[in-house]
């Protein structure tokens, strides 16, 4: 199982650098292959130039919870290659996380 996936995000990534040298703009047949998503919006510093930590950040805030990270995970493990689990929030206070890491990771 786990060897299908490198295949698939292999040949994800070599569809994706073929179109881009070609300079093609639609990456037809293939999938993004870089995830950025965010544990949480809450955070405990008070960063100036950040809209969090200056306030001006008008979302609701929250924790992604671990069985809506996993479902995702699930849906993208074949083509994705890495996740960023941060944006506007510091993701180490989300309690999950860690099981998220581990998660990604498997
Ligand atoms: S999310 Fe990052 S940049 Fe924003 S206030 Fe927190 S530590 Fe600062």
């Amino acid at each position: 199982m786990q060897q299908s996936f490198r295949r698939t995000r292999l040949l994800n990534m070599l569809k994706r650098l073929y179109y881009t040298w070609r300079r093609q703009p639609q990456l037809a047949g293939t999938l993004p292959p870089l995830l950025g998503i965010e544990a949480t919006n809450v955070c405990n510093a008070r960063c100036p130039l950040c809209p969090t930590g200056n306030g001006e950040l008008q979302r609701v805030k929250g924790m992604l919870c671990l069985e809506h990270f996993q479902q995702v995970i699930d849906e993208v493990k074949a083509h994705v290659v890495m996740i960023n689990l941060f944006n506007y929030g510091e993701s180490f206070l989300n309690p999950d996380i860690f099981a998220m890491i581990r998660y990604a990771a498997q």
